[in-house]
């Protein structure tokens, strides 16, 4: 007689439940093996994922035997149970094993399919040949085959899912963990329906109810989960620790990164691009370490200062390409005199600070003077063989200070002294020094308030003479500052301060338009032809506003241009001659004259000059006070004449003091005379009365009549 068994759904249902949560944690147990780098935690979790998925299977199985109800009893028997259990663990942890190996090929997957499936059917006919009843057995085939092929494709699928998808790692995990949940219930209901039972006629049979089955089914459920979970959990947890472990690696790679660009940026704050040199600020920083350590051994410590003579000429010269390059080359020669010690910067420009340890003072001298003879050695450059000097300022530690500020502006201070000997030397810091240089700082707060309060500063005429007419036709105008303390000062006292404080432009703006002026004031007092020569600063020739400051001045005072002339030093254009040719072509096209100033100081030759739109030539009144004793002198003079003329350029002589150089300058065609025989720079009031007694036309005038 053949049985007719019949299935509870919600049991079925559970166990579909159980084997997805386990196929789950299988999953979850796979990934924390493959994440694992000691081969014994390794190891365990793959046998924790082993555990899992066996005993999911199992108790799937379990509970699937108790859906199932049919008339007889039916028993297992607990050691073949266990073998089947045990038959069911191997090829799970062989799945375990190829799963941390994940899944990458189409062979791999059909291989861990494979033994997945070999899992679930070693458990379920394992377990079904526990089974004992008073009933037999008949299979069917087909289904038999499908209860095998069943889970194999849909756990190849699901294996295929996790080799495809591009889903996030969490979906395709539950994903695969619900198509292995479902292969396992397939694979089991399909087992049981490929079975028969027989019992013959007349067996009295059972009516029980699925109650018992049930309680029984959840109980084991309930454990399965709750193993199941536990085992999760210590999953997740290592998972959480994983995270955190990451991120601290995250972190503390970010933190190196953050350190390596800290320390770049720091390279480059503190050091000098093109000399590689430390600059200004990393040397503040050095300066005051060694300040500190010789601080404690007691020895000294010199902070130098370190200009080059007139660099700016190689850059005019020969280009900023060039001028890089010598900068490069004296670091270089600087770096080779110090010793390893020693601390060189390039504070920018051609400025360079040494910071040398020392046993004694004298010790200072000496690298001073090492360090002079080694940078007026030749540098070849451009194919041409140069010199360079430089200047160097001295201060000592503690002698001149204790703080870094303290040294730095006494290096400075004994730099700037040295300049003012004649460059090309070494100058240590004095107290002297420091009371002239506070003088330097009050006048320069007076003078700047005179300006601006147009208090104390004045100017004086010095006539010029035209030795064709015998008439004085040209001013100089010359600044004065009466100092309420130190009386009528003159510009070679106060000049270079405005020069070094920014303000020169001010002042000599000042200067133009007090002169124009007075000009006015003279044409109308009958003097209606004179003009006035006005001095400019060589810095006021870089600037562009100057033909802007002429025009103002000339119509705010009504004086035609004619009448006007800027006198700029020989040095002044060479600086930037282009820059220089510019402005004074402007100049040209308003109608102002231009005269070069003290010729024969400079370095320009008067080919150079003939670029530029002079007028006028000043022969400085160095090369005039020797006549007529120095013949070289005179030789010079009669040359710069000559050449003068032949560029169409008028001469005037300064400092012309005694008949005898007068009628030097005469018999050798000199155009214009000024200096003390004639007249000394004269205020407004004395300067008309000057004027007064000046005779008419073609009169010779009586100081000078002995000389015609
Ligand atoms: P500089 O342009 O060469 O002016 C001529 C200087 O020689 C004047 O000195 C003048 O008083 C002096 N001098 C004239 N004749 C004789 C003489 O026969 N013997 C002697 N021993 N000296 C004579 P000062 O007025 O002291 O001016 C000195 C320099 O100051 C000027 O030299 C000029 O470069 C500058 N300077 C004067 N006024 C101004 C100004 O308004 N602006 C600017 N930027 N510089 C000025
Ligand atoms: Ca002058
Ligand atoms: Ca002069």
């Amino acid at each position: 007689m053949l049985l007719e068994p019949s299935y509870s759904p919600w049991l079925i249902l559970l166990a579909c439940v159980i084997a997805c949560a386990a196929a789950y944690a299988g999953l979850e147990m796979a990934e924390r093996a493959r994440r694992c780098q000691r081969p014994g935690t390794r190891n365990l979790w793959c046998w924790m994922g082993a555990l899992s998925l066996s005993g999911g299977i199992w108790s799937a199985y379990f509970i699937v035997m108790l859906a199932y109800q049919t008339q007889v009893a039916i028993r297992h028997d607990l050691p073949t149970t266990l073998a089947a259990l045990l038959c069911g663990f191997v090829p799970a942890l062989l799945t375990l094993h190829l799963l941390v190996r994940k899944p990458r090929s189409l062979r791999l997957c059909a291989q861990v399919a494979l033994c997945f499936g070999l899992a679930i059917v070693a458990m379920r006919y394992g377990g079904m040949s526990a089974m004992r009843s008073g009933a037999s057995s008949y299979w069917q085939p087909w289904l038999l085959m499908l209860s095998v092929a069943l889970p194999v494709a849909c756990a190849f699928a699901a294996f295929l899912l996790e080799l495809r998808s591009a889903e996030r790692h969490a979906q395709r995990q539950g994903a695969v963990a619900l198509l292995l949940g479902l292969a396992i219930t397939l694979a089991h209901v399909a087992g049981l329906a490929a079975l028969t039972l027989a019992v013959p006629m007349g067996t009295a049979l059972l009516t029980q109810s699925a109650a018992d089955g049930g309680q029984l089914a959840l109980l084991v459920g309930c454990v399965t989960l709750l193993s199941l979970g536990i085992g999760l959990w210590a999953a997740w947890g290592d998972r959480a620790q994983e995270h955190k472990v990451r991120e601290q690696l995250q972190v503390s790679t970010l933190i190196s990164q953050l350190d390596l660009a800290r320390a770049s940026l720091q390279q480059v704050a503190q050091f000098d691009s093109l000399t590689e040199l430390l600059n200004r600020q990393g040397l503040d920083e050095a300066l005051g370490e060694k300040i500190q350590a010789h601080r404690q051994q007691g020895t000294p410590l010199a902070v130098m200062f370190l200009d080059i003579d007139h660099f700016k000429r190689i850059n005019d010269s020969l280009g900023h390409a060039a001028g890089d390059e010598m900068l490069r080359v004296l670091a270089e020669r600087i770096n080779g005199v110090l010793r390893d010690k020693d601390v060189i910067a390039r504070f920018g420009g051609d400025e360079f600070c040494v910071v040398a340890s020392l046993i004694d003072n004298e010790e200072a001298r000496h690298l001073a003077q090492r360090l002079l003879l080694r940078i007026k050695e030749p540098v070849v450059l451009d194919g041409r063989s140069i010199v360079m000097t430089s200047s160097i300022g001295i201060s000592l530690f503690p002698k001149d200070g204790e703080s870094c500020e303290e040294l730095i502006k006494h290096a400075d201070l004994a730099l700037y002294q040295s300049k003012g000997s004649g460059r090309n030397n070494a100058q240590f810091f004095s107290t002297p020094l420091k009371t002239k240089a506070s003088f330097e700082l009050q006048l320069e707060e007076e003078l700047r308030n005179a300006l601006q309060q147009d208090r104390g500063l004045l100017l004086h005429y010095q006539p010029i003479l035209d030795l064709d007419s015998g008439q004085v036709s040209k001013l100089e105008a010359l600044v004065r500052w009466q100092h309420p303390q130190h009386g009528l000062l003159s510009p070679e006292r106060f000049i270079g301060i405005a020069e070094a404080n920014g303000f020169i432009a001010e002042l000599d703006a000042w200067v133009l338009h007090r002169a124009c002026r007075d000009l006015r004031l003279l044409a109308e007092t009958g003097y209606p032809q004179l003009r006035v020569a006005v001095n400019c600063s060589a810095l006021n020739l870089g600037r562009t506003d100057l033909p802007q400051e002429v025009r103002d001045a000339l119509a705010s005072s009504g004086v035609a241009a004619q009448r006007l002339e800027l006198e700029v030093t020989e040095n002044a254009l060479m600086g930037n001659i282009n820059l220089a040719a510019d402005l004074l072509q402007q100049m040209r096209e308003l109608g102002v004259s231009l005269s070069i100033d003290d010729f024969g100081t400079g370095y320009s030759s008067l080919a150079y000059l003939k670029r530029l739109p002079l007028d006028t030539l000043k022969i400085d009144r160095s090369f005039i006070q020797d006549v007529p004793t120095s013949r070289q002198d005179m030789e010079i003079i009669q040359a710069v004449i000559g050449m003068a003329h032949t560029l169409h350029l008028k001469v005037v002589a300064e400092g012309v003091e005694t008949p005898q150089q007068l009628a030097f300058l005469r018999e050798h065609g000199c155009d214009y005379l000024q200096g003390y025989l004639l007249s000394q720079p004269l205020p407004l009031l004395q300067l008309l009365e000057f004027l007064h007694q000046q005779p008419t036309s073609g009169e010779p005038l009586p100081r000078l009549s002995n000389c015609r």
